[in-house]
């Protein structure tokens, strides 16, 4: 009977709950304790009231919530051995011998990271008398399972991220509010999204509410933007356009990684073109509020999927990350979908979009 706890990490994202609640009643379901561990790698140093079993009632109402419930945080000490000596610790002291963890590329390297030491930190508690050899001796191996919770869509080898299409369409309820006032002073908006190394929401926001231009992270306009940028943006206004949406998402730059600012933008457009230009900052807007139903379904399926992953590993089984593909729930390497994604970030920074964007999965055509 296993003892499988959930946490959450990083970046909160919409469906983080669903996931939660799915990961503790199928956990239930299927005869196991379910526990969850509070304020991410922070609440499994810590311990104590942070690693709290659950029932089926206390995650009654959570498919629908925003944020996530049960804590997140950046934890420095579960970046040092020393912090992950202490979480293993914790984890044998309750009787977790599994651990799901929804996050992004950092918290799924950490929990790799922590499987891949576990049976040295596990001598090492004993060693040092933390922890008797009758203590440590059912927790040989720790099964570990991830689920990625972002709104950016960021990780390589899955279609959707837990998270992204909340916040999508929250841009685009936004950008939509903004279209109305736009039109009617027939203004411009630089409207900036998140997004530091993925454009996905920028790009998508674009395509979903009509923008006139869009800056991404992986798609560094030429040289000569700013007058290509001019010229769309004055064809548009010439067919009888009353108002402009440019989307920059916050991590975008020029091809020599010149960061491309909001502020910059709306310059161009009020010097170049004469056009009564606001900026919107859409900042945290974009990553509360309920999650959609995408995010409700896709958290749910993955969190049953999670749990069915865990059940079935093995020593030598590597960790799986939970993906989508093509409307499929399926299992990659943990590792290999980290390691292409943050490849996919170290492409842009030596300025190989092309091989960021391979890297990605993603094609985004002119
Ligand atoms: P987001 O996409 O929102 O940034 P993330 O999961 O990538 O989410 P990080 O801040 O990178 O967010 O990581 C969250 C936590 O995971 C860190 O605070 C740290 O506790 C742990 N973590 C991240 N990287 C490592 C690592 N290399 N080794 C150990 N722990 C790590």
């Amino acid at each position: 009977k296993k003892r499988i706890a959930v946490m959450t990490s990083g970046g909160d994202a919409p469906g983080m709950n669903a996931a939660v609640r799915a990961v503790v009643r199928m956990t239930i379901a299927k005869g196991c304790e379910s526990y969850a561990i509070y304020e991410g790698y922070e609440g499994m140093v810590k311990g104590g009231s942070l690693i709290k079993r659950m029932t089926w009632e206390d995650v009654r109402g959570w498919l629908s919530e925003g944020g996530t419930l049960i804590g997140t945080a950046r934890c420095m000490e579960f970046r040092q051995r020393a912090g992950r000596l202490q979480g293993a610790k914790n984890l044998i002291l309750n009787g977790i011998d599994a651990l799901i963890i929804c996050g992004g590329d950092g918290s799924l390297t950490g929990a790799d990271l922590f499987r891949s030491e576990w049976s040295g930190l596990l001598e090492e508690l004993v060693k040092t008398g933390e922890l008797t050899a009758e203590q440590v001796e059912p927790y040989k191996y720790l099964a570990i399972c991830g689920l990625v919770g972002s709104i950016d869509n960021d990780m390589t080898g899955t279609d959707a991220t837990i998270g992204c299409y909340s916040s999508l369409t929250r841009i685009c309820q936004a950008v939509d509010f903004i279209d109305a006032t736009a039109y009617s002073h027939s203004r411009a908006f630089v409207v900036e999204v998140m997004g530091r190394h993925c454009g996905w929401l920028a790009l998508m926001a674009g395509v979903s509410t009509g923008a006139d231009f869009v800056f991404l992270p992986e798609k560094p306009p030429g040289d000569d933007w700013e007058q290509d940028m001019c010229r769309i943006i004055s064809k548009h206004r010439g067919m009888g356009k009353r108002k402009t949406i440019v989307i920059v998402a916050e991590g975008a730059t020029d091809n020599k990684l010149n960061p491309i600012s909001a502020e910059h933008v709306k310059e161009i457009l009020a010097g170049k073109l004469g056009l009564d230009t606001r900026i919107t900052t859409l900042g945290h807007v974009q990553r509360g509020g309920n999650a959609c139903a995408y995010d409700r379904m896709l958290a749910t399926l993955q969190g049953v999927e999670a749990v069915d992953a865990i059940l079935e590993s093995t020593p030598e089984t590597p960790s799986p990350v939970i993906t989508i593909n093509e409307n499929k729930i399926g299992r990659k390497s943990l590792q290999e979908s980290v390691k292409l994604t943050q490849d996919g970030a170290k492409c842009i920074a030596n300025k190989d979009f092309e091989g960021a964007m391979k890297l990605r999965d993603r094609e985004f055509e002119e």
